[in-house]
């Protein structure tokens, strides 16, 4: 949900550098490194992902100095709570990727003006933000207010309730980004902490917390993944099975989408080419999983193919139980073997999985995807495009896999259109709205 264009970090807070009054206590952000270096690891993730999420703590990416702050706001006019506030979702962001099928939520602690705790959700299984951020602030929590982009929770699950951890920090006031869709949370966290005497403030910031809990906000009231479209076009309006020359790289628009979602779903075909296998390259990124289509009926995929390098998070979904289950067993990758491949399996496979977003990436043999990308406006699936037009002038097209769409009858409008000019392409996305 978020190109280079379009990702909330735009909306959050500037660099340090345009705070020049950090303080070494504005830079001590996170404490999990040092507090919780143990994480445990969730069946199927590498070592690498969770030394990874350890890095990611006390960056000093943000000044937390009360100071800089009201400079901050003095200047353009912005409300502190909405700072803390940003400063929650980008906390959250740090766990991106790795949370699913809970949500990204930060909290900070602010007294007298002062942040003296923060922190966030590094993924599902662990505590809740509210809770790291009051080990952080310590006794200075009593009379503070705490920040939170995320109702805080009220019932049990893996955790304790966040409510019963602020009511005994004795916090003055907490102030909400958002309800949380979860009906078991849903304002009960709010009444909670009404009840035992603390102000609540709700809605501040509210649609970038929205933004950044999109896609848990679908699974939770759809009871499916929130699903993307990625596709590249030509700038006279035809398909491309490539990516631009740096969308695969670090920071490229590409390689932060495979960041974010916790699926991709590709071609098989693609694995039949020498091409780089698709992986983010962002420093630290829970890869998704590699959902790999091969369909039998598609005439050109008929051989088998070959995945060099297993990450232990492929799956593939065919309809030729056949040959694909053999060949691909004798590999050790997992295949569905389904009577027919369509984003029903696909959709309903990932949500067991815990997923909140799958990204369906068309690239290599289109035939793979005219079915699917029929269903999904059909049954109003997408949620999401994401186009890449790149500097060419296609002359000899092949096959088109969104001509069908073309015909059906079903409207399609297209808002919060939303675009950003790369080096060598230009990226728009916007969300599906089906009539
Ligand atoms: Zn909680």
């Amino acid at each position: 949900m978020h190109t280079p264009g379009l990702t909330l970090q735009d909306f959050i807070l500037p660099s340090p550098k345009f705070l020049p009054n950090a303080t070494p206590q504005s830079l001590a952000s996170f404490p999990l490194a040092q507090k919780h270096p143990k994480l445990g690891m969730r069946p199927g993730w590498t070592s690498r992902s969770n030394k990874s999420l350890l890095r990611v703590n006390r960056k000093p990416v943000w000044s937390g100095c009360s100071h800089s702050i009201r400079m901050q706001c003095s200047h353009n006019g912005q409300k502190d709570g909405d700072i803390y506030m940003r400063r929650c979702v980008e906390l959250a962001r740090k766990a991106i990727g790795f949370t699913s099928p809970n949500p990204m939520v930060g909290c900070v602690i602010v007294k007298d003006g002062e942040v003296v705790g923060e922190g966030f959700h590094p993924k599902a299984g662990q505590p809740h933000a509210e809770v790291f951020a009051l080990r952080d602030a310590g006794d200075l929590a009593e009379n503070a207010t705490a920040y939170v982009s995320l109702e805080p929770c009220n019932h049990f699950g893996r955790t304790p309730p966040c409510t019963e951890a602020l009511i005994r920090a004795k916090v003055k006031k907490v102030v909400v980004g958002m309800v949380d869709p979860n009906t078991i949370v849903a304002s009960k966290g709010v009444q909670r902490l009404r009840d035992a005497g603390i102000e609540v403030v709700m809605g501040v910031e509210e649609e970038l917390c929205k933004k950044l809990l999109e896609t848990y906000t679908h699974r939770m009231l759809t009871g499916k993944p929130f699903l993307a479209l990625r596709y590249s076009l030509s700038v006279n309006g035809h398909f491309l099975d490539v990516l631009g020359a740096t969308a695969a790289d670090c920071g490229g628009y590409y390689s932060r989408l495979l960041q974010e979602y916790d699926a991709v779903v590709l071609s098989c075909s693609l694995f039949n080419e020498s091409l780089p296998l698709p992986s983010s390259k962002e420093p630290g990124t829970n890869q998704p999983m590699r959902i790999i289509i091969q369909k039998n009926s598609s005439s050109s995929n008929q051989a088998p193919f070959v995945i060099n390098e297993v990450t232990g998070k492929d799956v593939i979904f065919t309809d030729n139980s056949t040959t694909a289950a053999t060949e691909m067993a004798q590999q050790g990758i997992e295949t569905v073997a389904v009577d027919q491949v369509n984003l029903d399996v696909i959709l309903d496979y990932c949500y067991g999985q815990g997923f909140c977003s799958v990204l369906l990436d068309m690239r290599g043999s289109f035939s793979e995807f005219e079915g699917l990308v029929k269903e999904g406006i059909q049954k109003k699936y997408f949620n999401k495009f994401v186009t890449e037009i790149l500097p060419i002038w296609n002359g000899s097209v092949k096959m088109d896999p969104l001509k069908p769409l073309t015909s059906l009858e079903q409207g399609v409008k297209v808002i919060n259109l939303q675009s950003k000019s790369l080096d060598q392409s230009v990226v728009i996305e916007g969300y599906f709205k089906f009539e």
